[in-house]
């Protein structure tokens, strides 16, 4: 981790024992340098002066060089082991302000598991941004449904066999009519129910997303993406080319999403415990 990252996940806490980082975060150290106070100590590690000096039970603001000073930093967002077997520390939730929207998106009430590693986060957010300003109008346009990613800590996420490691996102089809308030309320979705230009704008987002790992997808939905890719570059070849095969490779058919698809995310290169 470099020190740039240590100090923006730098959290404060209230006095802890000294040498004991509460959970979640971890103990680090420093030496004072030259000249510096208690203060420029706490600047350069990105913590507060009053909880460096709490946390080393310190009575003055005076320190003198050399001194080994330690201090708690929250520990790095991660994903640890795999998809279906894994966890995930210091998640982000998609729904930081707790409104269960967000632009071009809504999330279902009663849904908990919406964190995942700040990078699914970002790009889900992106992709569902990108759905918005295709389509401003949202009478003709209603916002995407998203579904779960993972629990708070990852972990076992029944029914799902994955969502465990902060790196899955699922996402109910663009239907006509639209599926709604964040739920897959839709039986099947067949070539037929699809909303065909919408659901390629998204799913064309994650296709151009270099982190992407693999979308799991409906098999009648995946045809007809594929079909409306060689109509619209019909004039494009090598856009159709470059889209049918990502496609190829990136979207597996399957039989368990019928109602939505489901994106997953590498692992992100600074997740040295997270496994592809
Ligand atoms: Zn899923």
């Amino acid at each position: 981790m470099t020190r740039a990252i240590v100090v923006v996940m730098a959290l404060l806490f209230a006095a802890p024992v000294a040498g004991k980082c509460p959970k979640g975060t971890k103990r680090l150290q420093t030496n004072v340098r030259k000249g510096e106070s208690l203060a420029d100590v706490a600047g350069r590690v990105g913590v507060k002066a009053a909880d460096l000096k709490a946390w080393n039970l310190l009575r003055k603001d005076e320190v003198p060089a050399g001194k080994n000073l330690a201090y708690c930093v929250k520990k790095a967002s991660g994903s640890v082991g795999s998809p279906s077997h894994g966890k995930l520390v210091g998640g982000t939730s998609v729904d930081g302000d707790g409104d269960k929207a967000g632009a071009g998106f809504v999330i279902g009430a009663g849904r908990t598991r919406l964190f995942g590693t700040a990078q699914t986060v970002k790009h889900l957010k992106h992709c569902m941004a990108v759905y918005r300003a295709a389509y401003p109008d949202k009478r003709k346009a209603p916002p995407v449904n998203v579904g779960d990613l993972s629990a708070k800590d990852g972990g076992p996420a029944g029914p799902h066999l994955s969502h465990e490691s902060g790196r899955d996102v699922d996402i109910g089809y663009l239907t006509k009519p639209p599926q709604s308030k964040g739920n897959f309320d839709r039986q099947a979705t067949g070539a037929a129910d699809l909303d065909v230009p919408k659901q390629w704008v998204v799913t064309k987002c994650f296709l151009d997303n270099p982190e992407l790992k693999a979308i799991f997808i409906g098999s009648g939905v995946l045809g007809a993406l594929k079909a409306y890719v060689g109509k619209v570059y019909r004039k494009r070849p090598a856009m159709k080319d470059k889209y049918l095969k990502a496609l190829g490779r990136y979207a597996v058919p399957d039989g368990e999403h019928l109602t939505h698809m489901h994106v997953r995310f590498r692992c992100p290169k600074s997740d040295k415990h997270c496994v592809d």
